[in-house]
């Protein structure tokens, strides 16, 4: 049955000469910005290139391309991913596809890590790639009628040859100092400054930034009409560790929590690196898709020191790196990864109470203390010293919150809420909305959240206030408000940022918040 698809957006071989590159794991490439037609730069001392032989003076350039040739890209269909220890599994599983008559291939992702006690964290993955195609339009197409028939894929652009064409530096005043071929390396003994950087990847923010590493101008995909320019840095991860770190956590925040974030935001960026971006020729980008970069402007010496103070530490677990995650706020307990997301168990990844167990009323879990005492009361928890995101109140009359969810599934008019099954922190992992014209099942914490206008979590309770009995639906006078209670800001899997600055205050190690959080990882150092 998946045969009668795969006639109609006709594969063909050309995703064949793919080869895996060698990476060298100190070094980083990042993606500063893409689909530019020009780039602004700012050098305060002179920008040097072509192995320091040659240089341009310092000064505002703008940068132009003549005579491109665009990157050309390709759709990959990916469908699973196996362990290296699978690799016979992964196999039969890319043979029921080729059966099928399907291009199906198996492409190693991750890395492997050699640690400093001489053991070995292979973070490898392989997955499967089931489709290669020349346009997104067709993979999307293809993706949709795999989930037609309840096969889940997902699409990573693979860029098959890189683009090309003549770069122009223009001065302040329009003068060209300089004409190169693209890709071009240069730099400076002093940060460079770019405007126009993109670093909300969801929300299209774009702001200024300095950059230290080596730049790269390449010619992207021609995504967005004829806008050509890609801008990288290739900076070592401890260094881009630093630029990281002041974007997750307050700079002013207790030394021993910005020292815990530091080794979790390690662990993170060792477990993704060689992942969704490589096939693309990069390793993250710097907006909020991977995670945000501030780059070199943004650094300070609180989080430089904690960096630092951590050189090379990641948590391992279980022969593997950690992908260490982390949220604002878990509201008391934290939550297992698949709970909030589509992702197997992970043995490390599992819910723990954010309080010392001992003599605590609510140790059996939110839901035997009840729902309503954990999240109207005052719990003891690491995190409680954030009052607004500990617990919070948002109100909506019915029309505002019908409109809300009205963004997303048809209801109607919200007549009532009822509450699903809850995590092991309370976080809901599905709700049901009984509106007016149809009655909405919504799963997982994201869109649960966002389908009542962006709730800080979905640890929550719901109280309809005025005539509130669906079966009276018709009757004028149905509830006019909704209160939702809740607790906790963010996905609340893996560290809690507030808890762990609630215990560094209470004068515990980043070694003993790191333990609480994942306590079944121990720390190892990458060579
Ligand atoms: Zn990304
Ligand atoms: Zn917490």
């Amino acid at each position: 049955m998946i045969r009668a698809i795969l006639i109609a957006v006709t594969l063909s071989t050309f995703c064949a000469d793919r080869k895996a590159e060698p990476a060298n794991p100190a070094m980083l490439t990042i993606q500063l910005t893409a689909a530019r037609k020009e780039l602004h730069l700012q050098a305060d001392r002179p920008i040097v290139f072509d192995h320091g032989r040659k240089q341009l003076p310092p000064g505002a350039y703008t940068v132009e391309v003549s005579g491109a040739r665009p990157a050309r890209q390709r759709f990959r269909l990916f469908s699973k991913t196996f362990p290296p220890s699978e690799t016979q599994n992964a196999k039969q599983y890319a043979a029921q596809w080729k059966g099928q008559g399907y291009e199906a291939e198996i492409l190693p992702f991750g890395r492997a890590w050699k640690l400093d006690s001489g053991a070995t964290a292979d973070n490898r993955n392989l997955w499967i790639s089931v489709a290669c195609l020349p346009t997104l339009e067709k993979a999307k197409a293809l993706k949709a009628a795999l989930e037609k028939q309840k096969t889940w894929a997902w699409i990573v652009p693979d860029t098959a040859e890189q683009g090309n064409g003549k770069l122009h530096f223009k001065d302040a005043r329009g003068k060209e100092l300089l004409k190169v071929e693209a890709p071009f390396l240069f730099q400076s003994d002093a940060p460079i400054r770019v405007s126009d950087v993109d670093i909300g990847f969801w929300k299209d923010q774009k702001k200024a930034r300095a950059y230290r590493g080596t730049l790269e101008i390449r010619v992207g995909p021609d995504a967005a009409k004829q806008a050509l320019l890609e801008l990288y840095e290739h900076i070592d991860l401890e260094s881009y560790l630093a630029g990281v770190l002041p974007a997750e956590m307050p700079t002013g925040w207790p030394p021993e929590a910005l020292k815990a974030q530091a080794v979790a935001a390690r662990s993170d960026v060792a477990a993704a690196l060689g992942g969704k971006h490589t096939l693309e020729g990069f390793d993250f980008c710097g907006g909020e898709h991977c995670r945000a970069y501030g780059g070199d402007g943004g650094r300070q010496k609180s989080t430089d020191d904690a960096v630092a103070a951590t050189r090379g530490l990641v948590l391992v677990a279980e022969g593997r790196v950690v992908p260490a995650v982390f949220s604002a706020n878990c509201g008391g307990w934290t939550e297992n990864n698949d709970t909030v997301w589509s992702s197997p168990p992970n043995g490390t990844l599992r819910g723990v109470p954010d309080f010392a167990a001992k003599k605590n009323p609510a140790t059996k879990g939110p839901e035997a203390y009840g729902m309503a005492k954990w999240l109207k009361g005052a719990p003891q928890a690491f995190c409680a010293g954030d009052q607004a995101h500990f617990r919070w109140v948002k109100r909506f009359t019915a029309k505002e919150l019908s409109d809300s969810v009205n963004k997303r599934y048809p209801v109607g008019q919200v007549r009532s809420i009822e509450l699903g099954e809850r995590g092991v922190s309370g976080r809901l992992k599905w709700v049901k909305v009984i509106g007016t014209q149809k009655t909405q099942v919504i799963r997982k914490d994201l869109d649960i959240r966002l389908a009542f206008g962006g709730l800080n979590s979905a640890m929550f309770m719901v109280e309809a206030q005025g005539r509130t009995d669906a079966r009276k639906a018709s009757a004028p006078g149905n509830p006019d408000s909704f209160t939702f209670t809740g607790g906790g800001r963010g996905h609340g899997v893996g560290l809690c940022q507030d808890g762990a600055r609630g215990m560094a205050d209470a004068g515990m190690r980043y070694q003993d918040i790191l333990k609480h959080y994942f306590a079944v990882a121990t720390l190892a150092r990458l060579p």
